[in-house]
């Protein structure tokens, strides 16, 4: 079975951008969608870009132990279900989590096998500007994102593999070199 990887940084850093161009270079990479109890954005199908559910059928995941990991983050709950990490591992195909701080500490203790790569931004400024430019987040959300950034970037020695999202395109070869090590060796 192939190592899953998990994918973490801040909010705004590129991870989505960067995972994008990643599963366009590694075709065979199977993304986990992932459960949350924030409203789906425009263009975001249920299913495809997280199981949308209410906080009622979250937290019944959490009281059936049906999480992975789960972590609160900026006003809405995000978990990891087993049994869609169990399907797509099935597959026999890499498997890439990407998902908050504390949710890559909760599967270093509960899947130490897996890699654990953080993204880092090249500056705060550019973070910042990211998040605006982003368009997504009201300015409160924007401000509520950047504060769980700081906790978030203090987080990055923890982490062996960081790649600093700076040109994409370095970003993105970085990126395929430690995805590719890390399910090669299997
Ligand atoms: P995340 O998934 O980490 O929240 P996104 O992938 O949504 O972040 O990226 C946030 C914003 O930053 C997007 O508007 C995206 O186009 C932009 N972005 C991503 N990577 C880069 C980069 N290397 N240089 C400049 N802008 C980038
Ligand atoms: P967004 O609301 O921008 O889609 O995601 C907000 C944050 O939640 C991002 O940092 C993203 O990586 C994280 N996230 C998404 N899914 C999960 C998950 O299943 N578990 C955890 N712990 N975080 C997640």
């Amino acid at each position: 079975m192939p190592r899953a990887v998990v994918i973490t940084g801040p909010s705004g850093v590129g991870k989505g951008t960067l995972i994008r161009s990643l599963r366009e270079r590694m075709p065979d990479l199977q993304l986990s969608i992932s459960a949350t109890t924030r409203m789906p954005r425009a263009g975001e199908t249920q299913g495809v870009d997280y199981h949308f559910m209410s906080e009622e059928e979250f937290e019944r995941h959490v009281c059936d132990g049906d999480f992975v990991e789960y972590a609160d983050y900026a006003g809405a709950r995000y978990g990891t279900l087993r049994s869609e990490l169990q399907t797509r591992r099935a597959s026999g195909k890499p498997v890439l989590l990407e998902i908050e701080v504390q949710g890559a500490r909760q599967v270093r203790k509960t899947m130490p096998e897996a890699v654990q790569v953080f993204i880092a931004p090249p500056s705060r400024e550019a973070l910042r500007a990211r998040l605006v430019g982003r368009g997504l987040d009201t300015p409160e959300q924007v401000e509520a994102r950047l504060s769980t950034a700081e906790r978030e970037l203090d987080a990055q020695g923890e982490f062996a593999r960081v790649v600093v999202n700076d040109r994409l395109e370095d970003a993105v070869d970085e990126l395929v070199w430690v995805v590719d090590a890390a399910t090669a060796a299997e």
